[in-house]
């Protein structure tokens, strides 16, 4: 089984490679990080793969009605893998607006919660993220983004 310190290294340059990849700046509490980093770190070492801390295989499929995972051990899910689809799609900030419902619904296929639906009067749909500006787990913002603690809800 992989080491937690040698992941912990890897997820600590992974970050950094990503802001400087995406334009992506790290959210301003290191606390808040460092706690997600380490679930980073943890999934790596438990499933081989860095599985969204929050995210992760609960809301994606893996498991039975019982809670139990499909797989054994659980495949690497691109979907939760960090940086995860619903960051990548919002590109980190806020809202996006797609053709129609159905692309909306078919971008966003499995997402526990799509946050804020409008449909607007010329057929287009606006999803507003219930994070804008920032991934879920809040360890990715967007560039410059102004972000105050309190705005963890
Ligand atoms: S919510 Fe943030 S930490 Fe979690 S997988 Fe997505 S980008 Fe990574």
């Amino acid at each position: 089984m992989a080491d937690f310190a040698a992941e912990r290294a890897k997820i600590e340059a992974f970050v950094h490679n990503t802001c400087d990849k995406l334009g992506w700046d790290l959210y301003t509490n290191e606390e808040v990080t460092g706690l997600v980093r380490d679930g980073l770190a943890k999934n790596r070492v438990e499933y081989g793969f860095q599985a969204c801390p929050c995210y992760s295989f609960l809301s994606y499929h893996q498991r039975d009605a019982d809670g139990n995972f499909t797989q054994d051990p659980p495949k690497k899910n691109l979907k939760v893998n960090c940086p995860c689809e619903p960051a990548r799609v919002l590109d980190v900030p806020g809202s996006v607006t797609y053709a129609n419902r159905e692309e909306m619904e078919a971008k966003t296929t499995g997402w526990p919660d799509r946050g804020t639906i409008t449909d607007n009067p010329d057929g287009t749909v606006t999803l507003t993220s219930y994070h804008p500006g920032y991934c879920h787990c809040f360890l990715f913002t967007a560039k410059h983004g102004v972000i105050a603690d309190g705005d963890i809800g």
